[in-house]
């Protein structure tokens, strides 16, 4: 398996990374709201103590001798000055007075926020004093008439709660890589698991082939998505199979067909090279070989045209064709040529309607030939055929209705389709090869039409061929009909 390539991977992948912006996203969340809430409390407190500094009333105190500074601000503010560090700048920045605790060093007080408080407004800020605590100091600056007179500044080490945010940090940096680990394992073994009847499907897919197309994959849960893919694979393979027996089936049937007349033509020869000695012995047999021949020539070019119109490749020579008309021409040249043959079955054209269709000429007198023959041939002798044109709704319906001896309902599904017969010994004496109604039903379709039959054995076979109708051309008046 391809790592990279593989669904599993980019599934754990994705939710990998996820997972760590959601986790980054809302560790930042709560490490900044937590922070901000310490700032905002000591920054409350500094507060209060700064604000009392600065207030005029602490103008005398605020001079107080630097030896009495300290003991100033505990008399001040009691306990609530412990732990912090106070100074107080001149308005230049020099240090007019500074907390014990401060040991002479200095708070910073940087450009940027002189400058601010020069404009009046309060700075809190997080720094550092050389040897001392990180720490929170707020700086406000002290007004008389307008002039920055004093700069207050008083600072809280963190302590404990800087301390909390570190921990937390850590627990963080620790948790968030292990967590998303711990998680991507688990997401790779879930997509494993899901994915597990995907390769399930792709081994029994890969054993299948031409050999064993009828092997079929194994359909775990027909209502989830691999379900519903190994169901549809295994209809393609249906289909596949399907297609394969009737090739197989198609060759069978084919060299099946054209070897019978070949050994008649073999048989004849050989039978004739060896006693034939008067022409007409030689006639005769030439004659029944003629008779093959021509029966093979039929087969090949009914295949020829049935494999053009099952590709869509025939070429149809359409044209406006009123059906009554054509269809009448046909039985009457039908009739004309069962008396040449002095055979008693009659097609009679029924009843007529008028109907406009597009098509050619020469396959749809191939479709209704075919269908009137096996009509004929089908139905005893002296039997009457019935042919029947019925035109509505668009449509132009011709129906070939014989009293023949119709077909049974096993067969009904399988006679369209190519060397198809219901009685092989039979049809192979008439000189049929089971091909006509599968090439009807190819030219009907060309055509746009469809063709169905409905049958009862012992009384006869109704074969309906359905077109689409086109409105009557409107008449010229210019042309004389
Ligand atoms: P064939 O060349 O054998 O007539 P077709 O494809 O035309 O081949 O017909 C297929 C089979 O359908 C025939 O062999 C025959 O058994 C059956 N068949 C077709 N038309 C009729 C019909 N009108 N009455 C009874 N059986 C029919």
């Amino acid at each position: 398996m391809q790592l990279r390539r593989s669904i599993r991977f980019s599934l754990t992948l994705w939710y990998a990374l996820t997972l760590a912006v959601i986790m980054l996203v809302f560790s930042s969340f709560v490490y900044l709201t937590i922070r901000a809430g310490i700032y905002k409390q000591i920054d409350r407190e500094l507060n209060k103590i700064a604000e009392a500094l600065a207030s005029p009333t602490m103008e005398p105190f605020r001079r107080a001798a630097p030896s009495v500074f300290d003991q100033v601000l505990e008399d001040f503010f009691g306990t609530k000055i412990n732990g912090k560090y106070v100074q107080l700048l001149e308005a230049d920045g020099t240090v007019a007075a500074a907390s014990k605790n401060l040991n002479n060093q200095r708070f910073l007080l940087s450009r940027s926020t002189y400058r601010k408080a020069v404009a009046g407004e309060s700075i809190h800020e997080t720094g550092q004093v050389n040897g001392l605590p990180d720490m929170r100091i707020v700086t406000i600056p002290v007004f008389n008439d307008q002039k920055l007179v004093r700069v207050v500044q008083v600072g809280a080490p963190f302590g404990d709660e800087l301390e909390t945010l570190d921990k937390l940090l850590v627990i963080f940096g620790i948790s968030i890589p292990l967590g998303i680990l711990l998680l991507s394992g688990g997401g790779w073994f879930l997509a494993g698991q899901a994915l597990r009847p995907v390769d399930l499907l792709t081994r029994t897919a890969q054993r299948i082939t031409a050999e064993n197309l009828s092997q079929r994959l194994e359909v775990l849960n027909p209502d989830d998505e691999i379900g519903r893919l190994a169901e549809t694979f295994n209809s393609t393979l249906a289909r596949l199979e399907a297609s394969f027996i009737r090739t197989r089936r198609f060759f069978v049937d084919i060299s099946h067909e054209l070897r019978t007349p070949l050994t008649i033509i073999r048989g004849e020869t050989e039978v004739g090279l060896k006693w034939a000695k008067e022409p007409d012995d030689f006639k005769e047999i030439l004659q029944s070989n003629l008779d093959e021949v021509k029966r093979m020539s039929d087969i090949v070019e009914s295949l020829l045209d049935l494999s053009r119109a099952e590709e869509g490749g025939v070429h149809l020579e359409m044209q406006e064709i009123e059906l009554g008309e054509f269809l009448q021409a046909l039985i009457h040249d039908l009739n004309q040529q069962q008396k040449h043959l002095e055979q008693e079955s009659r097609v009679l054209l029924e009843s007529v309607a008028s109907a406009w269709i597009m098509g050619d000429m020469r396959r749809l007198r191939q479709v209704f030939l075919n269908l009137l023959n096996n009509a004929v041939s089908y139905s005893p002798e002296g039997s009457t055929v019935r042919v029947e044109l019925v035109a509505e709704a668009g449509r132009a319906r011709v129906s070939v209705v014989d009293r023949g001896t119709g077909i049974p309902a096993e067969d009904i599904d399988h006679i369209f389709e190519r060397f198809y017969r219901v009685d092989q010994s039979r049809n192979r004496r008439d000189g049929g090869a089971g091909l006509g109604l599968s090439l009807v039903k190819s030219l009907t379709e060309a055509h746009g039409g469809k063709v169905y039959v409905e049958s009862n054995v012992g009384l006869g076979s109704t074969f309906t061929v359905d077109l689409p109708a086109i409105p009557a051309p409107a008449e010229c008046p210019f042309i004389a009909s």
